[in-house]
């Protein structure tokens, strides 16, 4: 019998990764309507402080597997410690964030427990049967697809960072956890961690912001760029931007929202100079409070928008600022 809604817990550092507590989040509303568990995959070395934290954030039960090997991700040792946890446990689906290290583990668990894997949804929600209607972009964005695994178990989905939405924590819920034992396979361990360089760049994540100024293809060039630079020094907020700006050079990938960017979802969210194509959509319409700003009345972002000023940014923009100022 193949049951609850499980979740990998990622952790970097020993610290856990905000879309683990989305993905914690969204397996509750699934294993509400499921009657069922949410159950929490944590591995790594010292981490067993970290499962009450977690049941605060949603979840039923952790399982903990703390071990050396699991010190850092490494994808064979946390393939086989989730292989065997999915064979002792038979979840029904399993929810792993789309980051660099979900992308990477993800395919490897469901090649070796033969099940499917849909990547990058963008919605999750329970069928009439029971099972996972898993939404995501398909031919270019162009349209949705909703996937269903009805003949394996689990079910397996990857979701971006900032898509769904965090459990409200509650410091009084109460859960299990229970520790278990890996029995690793050494001799597959061909991959070692030898030193670990962190990129000293100087990288902002846009998805932390509260507030993001994103400009598109209608802020023109570098001095409409720092028009909006000027604003956002004054909201305390971050520069983000269209994929159209990215390709201009003006500003870089680290800070595009959309499809193939970044998932955001701050207070508010500025487009200035956006058109609304469904890519960037994608990426920014969970967003609490949405002002458009285009010269275009019949521009797609204000369907979109809580807000619309029809109006030439480079003339707006800067009022704007000297009135925020004051
Ligand atoms: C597979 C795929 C993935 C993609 N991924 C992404 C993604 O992750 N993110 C993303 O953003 N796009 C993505 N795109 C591209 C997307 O389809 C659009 O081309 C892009 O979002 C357009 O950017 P834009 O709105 O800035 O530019 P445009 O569509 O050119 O719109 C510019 C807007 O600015 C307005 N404007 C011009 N001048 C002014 C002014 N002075 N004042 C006010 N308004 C003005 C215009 O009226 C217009 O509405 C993707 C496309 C594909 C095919």
């Amino acid at each position: 019998m193949f049951k609850d809604v499980y979740v990998f817990i990622e952790q970097r550092e020993g610290v856990i990764q905000n879309v683990a507590l989305e993905l914690l989040g969204k397996a509750r509303v699934l294993a509400d309507t499921l009657n069922e568990k949410v159950v929490g995959i944590l591995l790594g070395h010292n981490i067993t402080d970290k499962a009450q934290d977690l049941i605060a954030c949603g979840a039923d039960k952790i399982i903990c597997a703390d071990d050396e090997s699991l010190k850092d991700y490494v994808t064979e040792p946390y393939t086989q410690a989730i292989t065997q946890i999915i064979k002792e446990k038979n979840p029904s689906a399993i929810l792993i964030g789309a980051t660099t290290i979900g992308r990477d583990l993800g395919p490897r668990i469901s090649a070796r427990v033969s099940t499917g894997l849909t990547a990058d949804c963008t919605s999750l929600e329970v069928g009439e049967n029971r099972d996972l209607l898993m939404t995501r972009p398909a031919f270019g964005g162009n349209v949705m697809a909703t996937i269903v695994c009805q003949d394996h178990r689990p079910q397996m989905s990857t979701v971006r960072p900032g898509v769904m939405k965090a459990f409200e924590k509650d410091a009084s819920r109460t859960g299990e956890v229970e520790t278990i034992t890996i029995n690793f396979d050494k001799s597959k361990f061909r991959v070692r961690l030898v030193e670990t360089v962190k990129e000293t760049k100087d990288l902002v994540d846009i998805t932390e912001a509260n507030v993001l100024i994103s400009g598109g293809r209608g802020v023109g060039n570098q001095e409409g760029f720092d028009k909006l630079k000027d604003l956002a020094n004054v909201l305390d907020a971050e520069v983000s931007a269209s994929r159209a700006m990215v390709d201009s050079g003006l500003i870089n990938h680290d800070r595009q929202v959309g499809q193939t960017g970044k998932t955001v979802r701050p207070d508010l969210y500025f487009a200035m100079g956006i058109s609304g194509a469904i890519q960037h959509l994608a990426g920014m319409e969970e967003s609490e409070l949405i002002i458009a700003i285009n010269k275009d009345k019949d521009a797609p972002i204000f369907q979109t928008a809580d807000l619309g000023i029809v109006g030439d940014i480079k003339a707006i923009v800067p009022m704007l600022t000297e009135a925020l100022k004051k």
